[in-house]
């Protein structure tokens, strides 16, 4: 009998509890650790804030989903994993002291670095969490005029909900007949971004130009005040309303080891499994790959480790490979929402644009909550 440990409660973690679930004989043990009990759909969480969904329409509870699956759920923070040892400390929850393992799937996602940009913590607004959101949906109700800012830190790695929340207050502020100026930030030279980022850019340039939303690149936050951005090389931005996506790190449960890159995300191989170590898989946000990092990614790596994770236990080749792609709807709120495909190791890239490309969204979030909740 082998004892599969997964951390993380987020997409990659669940997908990958389910595929064992489904797969693995039912004489192995999967225990599924995440420091909440809930999961949340978080590409929702700018309809959230906008008031156009409920936090219980876009979350479910996860001990209750598991045990529907035969996965044991622990609530607990995960303080370190020892690879070498098989072993996991967790903190607080339900279980305090460490978890022994066989084979582990590491999905803890990001860590939001706010520590690197002075004055986020303080002033900015963010959509990392519910919390987060009705924060910010607070801020929007009072927000009736000036200047919005909406944007990327440097090291910040999303931009679907920065195009979306530009979008969405354009559409409030029409509705309620009132005028702002909008402004997004990229911290890049359109040049110098990611190529997945600069594409998405091209493709939404002539939808944000139809709202009146101006583009500010180039535009590397280094400080924040209560009134102003400062840039790297000294430019000020004044603001009345602003929400980034902060900068992005590695969960830090795995610091110090040797298994991760300088921004502390886990170095895998094709087939999700961490290099230089055994019988670890690693998915989603946490791992190194370039570009977004995006939740239909995590959800593919986690169908190729928890793949690869049997077939190895059952003394077969890993044959499972995940390719890198980017896959992602931009919801305008009407007729300019678009659909986005690109492959991250390759050069195609298709873009198609329509209402339908919003419904879809909202369709594909009501499936996965009726799929896995
Ligand atoms: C506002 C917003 C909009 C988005 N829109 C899209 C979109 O349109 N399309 C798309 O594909 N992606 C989108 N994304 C990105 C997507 O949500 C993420 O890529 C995805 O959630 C990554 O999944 P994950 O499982 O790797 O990490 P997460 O979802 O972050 O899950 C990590 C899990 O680990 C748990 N955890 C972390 N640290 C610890 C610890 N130390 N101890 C115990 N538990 C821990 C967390 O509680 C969480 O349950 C969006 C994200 C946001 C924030």
């Amino acid at each position: 009998m082998a004892n599969v440990l997964i951390l993380g409660g987020g997409f990659g973690g669940v997908v990958a509890a389910e595929r064992l679930a489904e797969t693995l004989a039912p004489e192995h043990k999967i225990t599924l650790v995440s420091r909440s009990s809930r999961f949340t759909f978080y590409p929702a969480l700018v309809r959230l804030a906008f008031g156009k969904c409920e936090a219980e329409d876009i979350s479910y509870d996860l001990r209750e989903a598991m045990l529907d699956r035969r996965v044991r759920f622990i609530q607990a923070e995960v303080v370190r994993v020892d690879p070498a040892a098989h072993k996991v400390t967790l903190a607080g929850g339900d279980v305090a002291g460490e978890l022994e393992y066989d084979y582990l799937i590491y999905a803890l996602g990001r860590r939001l670095a706010t520590e690197e940009v002075p004055g986020f913590f303080e002033h900015a607004h963010h959509l990392l969490g519910v919390a987060a959101a009705l924060r910010f949906k607070e801020a929007l109700h009072n927000f009736h005029g000036g200047h919005a800012c909406i944007g990327s830190c440097p090291g910040a790695r999303l931009d679907v909900p920065v195009y979306e929340t530009a979008f969405a207050l354009s559409r409030l502020l029409a509705e309620r007949g009132e005028e702002a100026r909008i402004t997004v930030i990229a911290p890049e030279h359109p040049a110098g971004a990611h190529p997945g980022s600069t594409d998405l850019a091209r493709a939404l340039r002539p939808a944000l130009e139809a709202h009146g939303i101006k583009i500010l690149s180039d535009f590397p936050i280094r400080k924040i005040t209560a009134e102003h951005l400062l840039s790297d090389d000294g430019l000020k931005l004044e603001y009345d309303l602003l929400m980034l996506v902060p900068p992005f790190e590695g969960a830090s449960a795995l610091a110090d080891i040797g298994l991760t890159n300088q921004h502390g995300y886990v170095r895998v191989d094709q087939t999700m499994r961490v290099c230089d170590t055994e019988r670890m898989y690693a998915v989603g946000d946490a791992v190194y790959f370039s570009g977004p990092k995006m939740g239909h990614m995590a959800v593919r790596q986690a169908e190729v480790a928890a793949g690869n994770l049997v077939a190895e236990l059952e003394g077969r080749p890993a044959d499972a490979v995940y390719e890198h792609e980017m896959m992602l709807v931009v919801d305008e709120g009407g007729r300019d929402s678009i659909y986005f495909h690109k492959n991250l190791w390759g050069d195609e890239t298709s873009v198609r644009q329509g209402r339908f490309w919003g419904w879809v969204k909202r369709m594909r979030e009501r499936y996965f909550r009726a799929q896995h909740s």
